[in-house]
């Protein structure tokens, strides 16, 4: 597992720098690092180890890590998972599971960036400038350098002592988004962050569930010098904030029509949302779409600060713990404490919806939102 972690935290420092295609020596420490550790685990096995840094990308991207030569529980894998994506070369989800789950790299977390804007808006007694941020994150992954300049000072913005945070999260658009052909960084029209060109002439987003729908839908399309430059919101805030809060606004929403009082992330972002159901019951939220139940298993806990609740709850689609029937137990033999609970999102529109008593007769209709229009 440490050998894993090495490998994506690689992977996705290459991501970040120079892109994991082309790479010529001397490479980047990490991923010198990680090729060593590799080829030596592989000797000891008696495996034919990768012998460049380009032979392990090909690994990360092309083999399914339960191919690979070593050996990890496979409970901690699911079946056919990458750490790239064979298309773009990007870390895929999963990677990134892995990198944050080395503790010296918290840097890939999104908590760094989330616990200072949280910090300043306490410090000020300015909750809606934390709200406004966090809004921001969710709707708006991609900024022109305008907008990183007026927004915060505009009235709609409402970033209080915010503004000058956006410089450091919202960095100049990877070259690599570039569809080069046209000359335009193209918006997934679902989410809104950019798409990918893939080596097959055609578009990727990051987001699983976007690539889930039938097609890619494009959206708006921004030539590299719009507005002085696009800029585009680093991946731990999209992949931990921004993809997460689409989620736990579809849900609270979901929640609020069910006859639940929901607060979206209350005390400047301790957790998710702050449920109270009819009963009077109060739930302290969070949305994890994770695709490692392990990995997400380990870092189970209840929030250590923010507003009172009777009961700690970890969400994740329905969907996913259909296409993953072990989900829940991998979860459980894994975390390292009772709290918090594992529902679907189901699950929890249903506690909502009987808490005070059993649904009457033709209760229980499906009620989710479709998953197009997201906001
Ligand atoms: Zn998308």
């Amino acid at each position: 597992m440490r050998l894993l972690r090495s490998v994506a935290t690689a992977m996705v420092r290459l991501s970040e720098s120079t892109g994991t295609r082309p790479l010529n020596q001397p490479y980047p420490d990490q991923a010198q690092q990680a090729l060593n550790e590799t080829a030596l685990a592989c000797l000891m096995l008696m495996a034919q180890p990768p012998e460049s840094l380009p032979e392990l990308v090909e690994w990360a991207a092309d083999r399914p890590l339960d191919d690979w030569p070593f050996t990890v529980p496979d409970d901690v894998i699911p079946r056919g998972a990458v750490l790239l994506d064979s298309g773009t070369r990007q870390p895929t989800p999963l990677c990134y599971e892995w990198a944050v789950d080395a503790e010296e790299t918290t840097t890939l977390s999104e908590r760094p960036h989330m616990s200072m804007a949280a910090t300043r808006c306490r410090e000020e007694d300015y909750p809606e400038a934390y709200q406004s941020f966090r809004r921001l994150l969710i709707r708006r992954p991609v900024l022109t350098n305008r907008d990183l300049v007026t927004l915060p000072g505009s009235d709609d913005g409402e970033l209080g002592p915010l503004g000058d945070l956006l410089h450091d999260i919202y960095q100049p658009a990877p070259a690599a988004y570039l569809d080069r052909r046209r000359g335009v960084y193209t918006a997934c029209a679902r989410c809104r962050t950019l798409l990918h060109p893939t080596t097959e002439g055609g578009m990727w987003c990051e987001r699983q569930s976007c690539r889930k729908q039938d097609s890619v839908r494009h959206g708006r399309e921004y030539r590299p010098d719009d507005d002085g430059g696009v800029h585009l919101l680093i991946r731990p805030l999209r992949q931990w904030v921004s993809a997460a809060g689409v989620q736990e606004e579809r849900l609270a929403r979901r929640l609020v029509k069910h006859g639940a009082d929901v607060e979206l992330w209350p005390g400047y972002g301790a957790y998710g949302m702050r449920v109270r159901l009819p009963d009077g019951t109060t739930l302290a939220v969070e949305h994890k779409d994770w695709t490692s139940p392990a990995l997400l298993g380990r870092r189970a806990a209840p929030p250590s600060a923010g507003p009172p609740y009777d009961r700690c709850v970890w969400v994740v689609p329905a969907a996913r713990l259909r296409e993953y029937p072990w989900f829940r137990s991998v979860f459980e033999r894994y975390r390292p404490t009772a709290s918090p609970e594992l529902m679907s999102d189901r699950e929890l529109v249903d506690t909502v919806r009987w808490s005070d008593g059993p649904p009457s007769t033709g209760a229980g209709a499906a009620d989710d939102e479709p998953v197009e229009g997201l906001f």
